[in-house]
Order: structure tokens, then C-alpha cells, then sequence
């Protein structure tokens, strides 16, 4: 996959041959054409030669009819886009038609953002472009490059011309081969089971645990080096193990949630798990706390304790309604998922630090989790599912505008972070942005993971 920043927009007026272009510097070099149906028909993109996204904006903002008022309109738009998505912009010109006050005005646009732009004058192979050629360097944006889209001519060396003006290469940020710890924390309100969760934890077989050099008495770091029962070796930190070890009670709520902000556990964890006390069930504290999760853009799983004596008392006092304890269990989940409907589909443990069931689940759910945020949504079908959500269900018309997506790219991990790039970032309201994101977390299966949806709009 190409990174982001390694991406070139072409831009220009109706008619000046953009897509001829598109299709000659993709045709030819065997790209893959994403296939993007829906809201973001007004966007081809394609990866050429596994160098950089091309992007033909020609279609947005395009109406079936329109006054020149509207061409210039739609115009502007497809730059204000090409300005936030690309690192290169490639503005086409027609050299039959000559240099237009529309490719001034747009000049005039692209001087201001500073950004690379390669200046193309199309439609070469005729005579009137070549005597017109010598106009198109009063734009200001250096030499014009000649060329013919219908021909070939002049392509390969425009290809050239744009690898030049990329930003250096960087290696991808999901490319990276790391070697590192999952970070995994256990929070959750006074006497859910923490301590003993994490006692029960350093003492799994198949565990080896070193102390973290250098952490302090407050912020005690552990590592674990667990093998899995099908042999696989898992690395993990276990962060704030200083609240394992037994340690003085923190009379209120308050200075319990500023002790865990002070330790700093959830900030520099990777996976939060919230232990919720099966006796209790849900709390205003464990919503409080599962909040200050996703603020942090954490993976989240929750970890009911104490589910032996939940056990317990469903054993001796059935509920009714409920005939197996799987069947207790599975409302249980229920009940915990509609208190905590705002979480990103976390996986629930049902667990008992005093009996050690499944306790070992926290660090294979720690590593499905940390799998999940860390992976790549290829831009293709990302593009796509966002198309068809948005088909499915139109976001609101807010003034005289209905909210746009031209294109979005997965930027990085750990939150999982797209960039949106749309007409209007303001008018995605709050309903919708969680309906993008549900639909995104059932498409990619991205349960217990945090998205971030970051909006570029009109610079
Ligand atoms: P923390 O404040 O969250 O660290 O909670 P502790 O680990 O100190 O546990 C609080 C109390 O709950 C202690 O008395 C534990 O023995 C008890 N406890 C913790 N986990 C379990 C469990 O799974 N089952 C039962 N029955 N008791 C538990």
C-alpha cells in the first residue's frame, strides 16, 4: 500500500482532457483502478506503479448542466480538494482552447497554497496548442509541460516530472517491522478485583515476568513473555502494577480518577481493560472511566469479575427466564453492552480472579485487540464501504449543502485513524459520524478498537 502523503491530484477545467490523463498515466503502468461507486463517483483514484495515488478530481462538483458560473464553482472545489488530499497537484490546461481567465484564477489559488503543481498544457498534437504554448508561462508555475493525452505524447516524461516533486520517500507507518510489548492496563473502580486480577495474572502458567527497570514505586511496569497454548509467544506490559500489589485504598472517587491520571496508565497503555464487578454490574464510575478510555483512543475490553459468585447466586437463586448459566451469561453481556452502548464493540470476559477462570482469556483478548487496531485498510475498499453507507443512509442537508466525502485514507494506527477529505467538515453532526463509524467497524471487523474520523474540508 502507498502512503498517504504520496498522493497527486489532477485538476482543471471541464473538457481539457483529465481523465484521458488519468487513464494514460494509470493505463499504461498496470495500476489498479479502485472501482468507487456512489457518493464518490466524482473521484477515479488509482495507485500508479506502486509509486504514488492518482487522483482525477474531475467529477466533483459536476452537474449535468451548468452555467459557467457553476463550472467555475465546481472547479474551485476540486482544488480546495486537491490543495488538502494531494502533495502534488497536476493542473491540466487546454492549449487549443489557450490560456482561459479560469486557469488564471486557479493560478492564482495554487501560488497562494505553495504547493507543488505541474503546470500540463494538453492537446499538443495540434498546431494552435503549440502557438498558444508560450501564454502558459505567465501563470507563473514554471515551464509548462506539453503534452497529448488522446497520443501518449509527452506522458512518460509528466510521469518523471511528477515522481520528482514527491516528498522523499517514507517507509509506510504499518510497514514497520516492530518489535514491541502490547501494552495492556487494568482499570476499574476501587475493589472490582484489580489487584487480584493482576496477581492471578503474573502467576499464569506458561508466564514469565520481569520487573521493568527503572519504573518507579508508584508506576511499576511488568513484562510478561506468555506462550499461548498453540505454542505462539506473546509479549506484554502490564502497566500500573503498582495497583497489583496491595497498596493503600483511595478514599473517593475523584482522588482515584486523578490518581489513575497521574500514573499516566491509560495514556501510555495500548489496551485498557475496564474490570467491572459482576456483583454490581455497571456504575456512573465505570461509564466515567470507559469514557476516559476512548478519549485516549485505547482498545477497550471489559472484564466482568467476580463471576463466581454471580455463578454462585444464580445457582442457588435462578433467575427466571434464564435456564443455563450460558444463557444467564449471554444477558448478562447484553445488559453490560446496553449500559456501555457507546463502546467500539468491546469483546466482555467473564472472569474470577479468586477461582483463576479465565483469566489467561485478558491476554489473548489483549492480543486480538492489538492485531485489530494495528491493521491496514486498504484505501480501495475503504472508499467503497464509505460509498455505500453513505448510499444507504444520506447524511442531512444543512443549509443548501448535503455533507461529501471525495476520499479517505486509512493514516495510521493505534487509534485507527481515517482522514476524511469533504466539502464541509461542520456539517458531519455527531449522529452520523457514529453511524460511519459503526458501519466501518462491522465492515472491517475492527471490535474493541477505537476509529477516529479526521475531516479535511475547504482549506
Ligand atoms: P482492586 O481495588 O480493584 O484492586 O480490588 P482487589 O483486588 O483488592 O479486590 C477487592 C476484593 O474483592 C478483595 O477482597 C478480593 O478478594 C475480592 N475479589 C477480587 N476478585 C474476586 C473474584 O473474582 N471473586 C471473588 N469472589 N472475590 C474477588
Amino acid at each position: 500500500m502507498i502512503p498517504p502523503e504520496r498522493t497527486v491530484a489532477i485538476v482543471g477545467r471541464p473538457n481539457v482532457g483529465k481523465s484521458r490523463l488519468f487513464n494514460r498515466l494509470v493505463g499504461k503502468r498496470m495500476a489498479i483502478v479502485h472501482d468507487m461507486p456512489g457518493v464518490t463517483r466524482d473521484l477515479a483514484s488509482a495507485e500508479v506503479e506502486d509509486n504514488y495515488n492518482l487522483l482525477d478530481t474531475g467529477g466533483i462538483g459536476m452537474k449535468p448542466e451548468m452555467t459557467p458560473q457553476m463550472i467555475h464553482d465546481a472547479t474551485e472545489e476540486q482544488v480546495d480538494f486537491a490543495v488538502q488530499a494531494a502533495s502534488v497537484i497536476v493542473f491540466v490546461t487546454d492549449g487549443i482552447e489557450g490560456l482561459t481567465v479560469i486557469d488564471e484564477e486557479l493560478a492564482k489559488q495554487f501560488r497562494r497554497y505553495g504547493k507543488p503543481v505541474v503546470l500540463v498544457v494538453n492537446k499538443i498534437d495540434k498546431q494552435s496548442a503549440v502557438r498558444n504554448l508560450d501564454d502558459f508561462f505567465k501563470l507563473g508555475l514554471g515551464d509548462p509541460q506539453a503534452i497529448s493525452a488522446e497520443h501518449g505524447d509527452g506522458v512518460d516524461v509528466l510521469h518523471e516530472v511528477i515522481v520528482s516533486q514527491m516528498p522523499p520517500y517514507k517507509p509506510p507507518f504499518y510497514s514497520k517491522k516492530e518489535e514491541r510489548r502490547i501494552r495492556i492496563c487494568l482499570c476499574g473502580r476501587p475493589n472490582v478485583g484489580k489487584s487480584s486480577l493482576g496477581n492471578r495474572l503474573l502467576k499464569a502458567p506458561r508466564l514469565i515476568v520481569s520487573e521493568v527497570a527503572g519504573t518507579t514505586r508508584d508506576a511499576i511496569e511488568t513484562d510478561l513473555d506468555y506462550t499461548d497454548s498453540d505454542g505462539t509467544e506473546l509479549k506484554f506490559r502490564l502497566m500500573d502494577t503498582a495497583g497489583v500489589k496491595p497498596r493503600r485504598k483511595l478514599g473517593s472517587s475523584l482522588d482515584y480518577f486523578s490518581g489513575l491520571r497521574t500514573s499516566g496508565a491509560i495514556e501510555r497503555t495500548d489496551i485498557a481493560f475496564l474490570v467491572l464487578d459482576a456483583m454490581t454490574g455497571v456504575t456512573k464510575h465505570d461509564k466515567t472511566l470507559a469514557g476516559e478510555v476512548l478519549k485516549f483512543g485505547k482498545g477497550l475490553v471489559i472484564v466482568v469479575n467476580k463471576w463466581d459468585l454471580a455463578l454462585e447466586q444464580f445457582r442457588e437463586q435462578p433467575v427466571r427466564g434464564y435456564e443455563t448459566e450460558k444463557e444467564f451469561r449471554e444477558a448478562f453481556a447484553e445488559a453490560v453492552d446496553k449500559e456501555l452502548f457507546f463502546l467500539p464493540k468491546s469483546p466482555i470476559l467473564f472472569v474470577s480472579a479468586v477461582s483463576g477462570f479465565k483469566v489467561e482469556s485478558i491476554l489473548k483478548a489483549a492480543r486480538t485487540v492489538d492485531v485489530t487496531s494495528g491493521l491496514q485498510l486498504p484505501t480501495g475498499a475503504l472508499n467503497k464501504t464509505l460509498s455505500k453507507l453513505m448510499d444507504k443512509q444520506a447524511p442531512r442537508i444543512v443549509g443548501k449543502k448535503r455533507f461529501k466525502v471525495y476520499y479517505s485514507v486509512h493514516v495510521s494506527s493505534r487509534p485507527i485513524t481515517i482522514r476524511m477529505f469533504c466539502n464541509r467538515e461542520e456539517q458531519l453532526d455527531d449522529r452520523y459520524r457514529r453511524y460511519l463509524e459503526t458501519g466501518l467497524r462491522e465492515a472491517f471487523q475492527l471490535e474493541g478498537c477505537p476509529i477516529r474520523l479526521d475531516l479535511v474540508g475547504k482549506p
